[in-house]
């Protein structure tokens, strides 16, 4: 069986990480692998090769920088192209990028089923990228691997047949128990960047709502700045490059370092005494690692932390951004396997036939 994995954004290739090494595991399987372009500085992008052991890509297009509808366009054109070379008998997608619609679109116009992962997540505001894409790719997918029942009542309330949907719990928690010890045995950030456990936050911000918007990005960087504890802010190219356009500087309480890999990331996320973001990503894996969480987001397509409380919405509202740093240390409470059981990576493999 061949199966064309598209992917190009930092997420993606974390969660490719634990469905390609269960793919290379099972007998008479090859992975072709597309690597759009859409991201790829080396800190975002080559590190999780390397890290992560995620084969090289047989195919990289270099597609990235343009607006959503000219890289969206570009890459439908590369893609069909290896499609029509490689004949595939799936194409593998993550999640919700023009990489992942790109990806989608190309396929399902051959005629070949796309499984998408992390399929059903919605935030409901459509002026999210990210929410068309998601949409537009889990109604042209044949396979949908939901990570919760949330995301499986989502798919269903769109009228999409059950039979094609499958819970399989998120493969971000796989990577998260997989990866977790090699972090703490092989990650030295804590002590390069002369940090102590607990004594500080951690904070990303890069989503086009916030980053994008002068108004919210200055409300959020002025909530940050009455933090007593250092944050440590590893910091995105597009928010970087904000910043710059806009005339913000970040607030002394922000000590700015370029993009990590995934072992550091988790370390600063497991000695964190607060997460602060607008990640999905990374809203999860504070509670994996059982750290309070402030999302610095109107909406969550992960509602389940914040039903559970381990994870607070906080808009982009100075003031509450800034009264939640001030009550680091209130207990949270972390609801056990709320993303599965660690083998999703396994599940998604086993049903792709
Ligand atoms: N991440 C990382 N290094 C960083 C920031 C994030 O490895 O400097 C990881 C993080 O641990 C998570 C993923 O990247 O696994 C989240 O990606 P991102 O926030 O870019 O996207 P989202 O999850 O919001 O789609």
């Amino acid at each position: 069986m061949k199966i064309v994995t598209v992917i190009g954004a930092r997420p993606q290739f974390i969660k490719a990480a634990v469905v390609s090494r269960k793919l290379r595991e099972r007998e008479g399987v090859q992975e072709i692998i597309v690597h759009t372009g859409q991201h790829f500085d080396a800190n975002m992008s080559d590190v999780f090769f390397d890290e992560l052991d995620i084969p090289q890509p047989n195919y990289h297009l270099g597609i990235g920088g343009g607006t959503h509808g000219q890289n969206t366009g570009r890459m439908i054109e590369a893609i069909e192209g290896v499609l029509l070379q490689e004949k595939p008998e799936w194409l593998l997608v993550y999640s919700d990028t023009d990489s992942t619609l790109a990806g989608a679109l190309a396929a399902v116009k051959l005629h070949i089923p796309v499984a998408h992962v992390e399929a059903g997540l919605r935030s409901f505001n459509r002026a999210m990228p990210e929410e068309i894409n998601r949409v537009l790719t889990d109604h042209a997918a044949e396979l949908l691997f939901a990570p919760t029942e949330t995301a499986v009542r989502n798919l269903a309330n769109e009228g999409i047949k059950s039979e094609k949907v499958h819970n399989v719990g998120d493969v971000m928690y796989d990577a998260a128990l997989y990866y977790g010890d090699k972090a703490e045995q092989s990650s030295k950030i804590l002590k390069q960047l002369q940090l102590t456990s607990k004594g500080f936050v951690l904070a990303t911000l890069h989503r086009q709502e916030n980053v994008d918007d002068r108004t919210r990005l200055a409300s959020i960087l002025q909530g940050l700045a009455s933090s007593a504890k250092p944050i440590v802010m590893p910091l995105h190219p597009r928010t970087r490059k904000r910043l710059q356009e806009f005339g913000l500087s970040l607030p002394a309480s922000v000590k700015v370092i370029d993009p990590v890999g995934y072992l550091d990331m988790v370390m600063l996320e497991k000695h964190a005494a607060l997460i602060a973001t607008d990640s999905g990503g990374v809203q999860k894996e504070s509670s994996f690692h059982k750290v309070p969480c402030i999302t610095l987001r109107d909406e969550t397509e992960w509602v389940e932390l914040v039903e559970s409380g381990a994870n607070r919405l906080m808009g982009a509202d100075a003031q509450k951004i800034s009264t939640s740093l001030a009550e680091i240390g209130n207990a949270n409470n972390f609801v056990k396997l709320l993303y599965g059981q660690g083998d999703a990576g396994a599940k998604i493999v086993s049903e792709m036939q």
